[in-house]
Formats: C-alpha cells, sequence, structure tokens
C-alpha cells in the first residue's frame, strides 16, 4: 500500500456547468447502501421500479425502456448500433458537439451519414429537413439533439417528427440535457427511440444511460440480417435481462441503479411539470440577470436548463472561471468549438437550479467583472433576477 495515498476528500462545489449537476444527498446515501446480487429479488424489485419511473418521466409506455451501463455517450451510441446497419443511410443534424459526435457515432457503424447543418447557436429548421428527407428518400433514420448542451440551443421537435414519419424513416432524439428539466413527451411526439443520462437534469452521478424504443424501432432490430457490431450494448440480448426471463449479459452497475431510483423518486414527487416550471423561472431570472449586466445568449431559443452566453469584449474567460471555482467554489463551462475562449455556459440543471444559485452566481460574476474593469452598475443584476421571482 503506498503510503502517501491520500484519501478522497473531494471539496464542496456548486455545479453549474454543463453537468453533472448537484447530488442532493437522498442520492448519495442511495448510492451508498449496500450491494447485492443483481439477479437477488431485492434488486430485480428497484431495477423494474426504476424502469417504470423512466417510462414516466420520459412520458411513454414504450416496453423496451432501460437504463444502459454508462454515460450519456452509450446511449447514443447503443441507439445507433442498433438502428443502423452497414450501408443504411442516416441524416443527423449537426449544430454542435451533440450532433457532430452523433455523426461520428454513424459513420463508425457503417451509415452513409448525411448532415444537416445548422450554425452553432442556432436550431434546425423543418424546412432543412423536409429538403433533406426529400434529397435521400432510403433514409432509415434521422437524429437530432432536443437540447445541444455546447450552445444551449433548445430544438423544436414535433414538426420534424411528422416530417420523418411521413418518409417512413425513424425518429432518433438526444435527451440528455432535456429529461427531467424541459417538456419532453416521447410517445406524443413519436420518438422512435431517445437516450439521456443521470448526471444532467436528473441530478445523479454519471453513470447510466435511460434510453427507450419504440414498437417500430424494436421491428427493425428485429429484422436486422446483420448482428449488431456492439456486444455490449446490443439490444437483443439486453431485452433478455430487462424481461420476467433475467438472462445474465453483463452484471448491472447495482448501486448506480439505487442512486437512479432514487433520483426519479425526487423527480416525480415534485412532479414533471413543477420540474418544469421551476427550470423555467430559474432560468428567466438567471437571464434577467445576466443581460443587465450586458452579458447576451447565444442561441435564439435558448435552454433554460443551460444557460450560453458571449463573454464580454475585455474580459478574460478563463481568469474569470479559475476565481469563480477558486474564491466561490462555483463550476460553471467554457464555450466549445467556435466558442472556445469566447463563451460562458451556466447550467441550471435539476437539484442546481434554485433561487440561491441564481443569485449567487450573479453576485459573483458581478464582483469578478467588476474586479475586470467591466463597465455595470452593481446591483443591477439581483435587481433584475428579484424582479423575476
Ligand atoms: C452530456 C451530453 C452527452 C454525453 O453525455 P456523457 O454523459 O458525457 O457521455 C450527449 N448529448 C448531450 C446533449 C449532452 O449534453
Amino acid at each position: 500500500m503506498a503510503a502517501n495515498v491520500l484519501p478522497v476528500t473531494p471539496p464542496q462545489r456548486i455545479l453549474l456547468g454543463p453537468g453533472p449537476s448537484d447530488v442532493p444527498p437522498r442520492i448519495l446515501s442511495a448510492l451508498a447502501s449496500p450491494t447485492i446480487g443483481h439477479l437477488d429479488p431485492q434488486y430485480l424489485r428497484i431495477m423494474d421500479e426504476a424502469r417504470a419511473m423512466i417510462r414516466e418521466v420520459f412520458s411513454t409506455s414504450n416496453e423496451m425502456t432501460m437504463a444502459t451501463s454508462g454515460t450519456g455517450s452509450a446511449g447514443m451510441e447503443m441507439c445507433v448500433v442498433n438502428l443502423i446497419e452497414p450501408g443504411d443511410e442516416m441524416i443527423v443534424c449537426v449544430n454542435g458537439v451533440f450532433g457532430s459526435r452523433m455523426r461520428d457515432v454513424a459513420q463508425r457503424c457503417g451509415a452513409t451519414v448525411h448532415s444537416i447543418e445548422a450554425d452553432w447557436g442556432r436550431i434546425v429548421e423543418p424546412s432543412a429537413v423536409a429538403a433533406a428527407l426529400a434529397d435521400h428518400p432510403n433514409t432509415k433514420v434521422l437524429g437530432i439533439v432536443h437540447a445541444e448542451t455546447s450552445t444551449g440551443a433548445h430544438q423544436p421537435l414535433v414538426e420534424i417528427s411528422q416530417l420523418v414519419h411521413d418518409a417512413g424513416a425513424l425518429f432518433l432524439v438526444d435527451a440528455v440535457t432535456s429529461m427531467g428539466g424541459v417538456e419532453l413527451l416521447v410517445d406524443a411526439w413519436r420518438i422512435d427511440a431517445v437516450y439521456s443520462g443521470t448526471q444532467k437534469c436528473l441530478s445523479c452521478p454519471p453513470g447510466l444511460s435511460p434510453v427507450s424504443f419504440s414498437p417500430a424501432a424494436l421491428e427493425r432490430m428485429d429484422g436486422r440480417k446483420t448482428k449488431v457490431q456492439s456486444w455490449y450494448l446490443d439490444v437483443s440480448m439486453l431485452r433478455a435481462y430487462w424481461s420476467e426471463e433475467r438472462v445474465y449479459h453483463h452484471t448491472a452497475p447495482i448501486n448506480m441503479t439505487y442512486a437512479l431510483h432514487e433520483a426519479l423518486r425526487i423527480v416525480l414527487e415534485e412532479g414533471l411539470e413543477a420540474r418544469i416550471v421551476r427550470h423555467t423561472v430559474n432560468h428567466e431570472a438567471l437571464r434577467a440577470g445576466l443581460e443587465a449586466m450586458g452579458l447576451s445568449y447565444i442561441p435564439e431559443r435558448s435552454l433554460t436548463t443551460l444557460n450560453a452566453v458571449h463573454v464580454p469584449d475585455g474580459v478574460d474567460e478563463m481568469a474569470v472561471r479559475k476565481r469563480l471555482l477558486n474564491e466561490f467554489g462555483i463550476e460553471i463551462g467554457a464555450g466549445l468549438g467556435p466558442f472556445k475562449g469566447k463563451a460562458w455556459r451556466i447550467g441550471l440543471m435539476g437539484h442546481s437550479s434554485t433561487k440561491r444559485n441564481v443569485l449567487l452566481v450573479l453576485a459573483a460574476l458581478e464582483s469578478l467583472l467588476l474586479d475586470q474593469g467591466a463597465d455595470l452598475k452593481p446591483g443591477e443584476a439581483l435587481r433584475a433576477a428579484s424582479g423575476v421571482y
């Protein structure tokens, strides 16, 4: 045993970045419960209840709903790898990091990928989707990101879903930063495959990815001529474990399932509608405060769960972020891609979306911006945010 290895003692932070978000003590306690066997009847009950609650939070009655082992990206990979066979045509909407990642995953699966590109910060317009579907009538799947965490853009889905189904394709949605934070109606919006992650608006540690597949998506998988390239993420085998048969595939992340179970209980205790309203009010207050300080939003249609703003000219982006972390214990995110060094991304996800955090981050940012010589009136941001409450 190395005598100089210190115990794990992470500091207390306030997580206002693009994920993870703050984890409530109830969830941490659940995580620390005794590990039992993954075929123990007591575990199977917890797993079944977690699955029923995932359905509720996704607003779906899809039988094939489960928590994939791995983070949100594992859910992305599971959806694509099971729905795509080499040579299939897939359209991917790309307006930020996560659309680009989905395209990369699809290409690695051997799909012929057609991208619909939109500027970062903008949404993908239904007209662009209609044109791409007309150009590529053999498209099997169209993938899109509901909440593009890299830019803060909130993508409307209903009209696009209609176009995709009219073209006979399956509709795949990344709901990593929307599930449990903004409205997401998997059945009503006719989403065929959807994945999320635990550490964004569910406020659970990272490690599981809730996914759900419509009957049409399962039919597509049943009709495959080739085996799914990924053994680990093959839904045809995982279905047998997540069914009455409980056929061993891989050992479930037992304690993460406890944590997710508790996180979903908290979501449903609050109620989906109340939760969406809470995220909206806190976002509006933060927005009023940031704009009162002269910070402007990047996306035209902003998420309530992620606030991406331009860094004012003359302000040292990284210095402010470092001081927020070191002096206030607050984590916010940096810009990505074209916004590297030019943006801040402030997450108000799940347990982190509170009035306390909104007023705290505004006050801290104001003091740091004043130190950098920014031209702003002290107190204006808090006055504007308080006005919303
Ligand atoms: C965070 C995120 C992912 C990836 O999730 P990981 O948990 O980091 O693997 C995918 N899509 C979106 C929109 C995200 O915000």
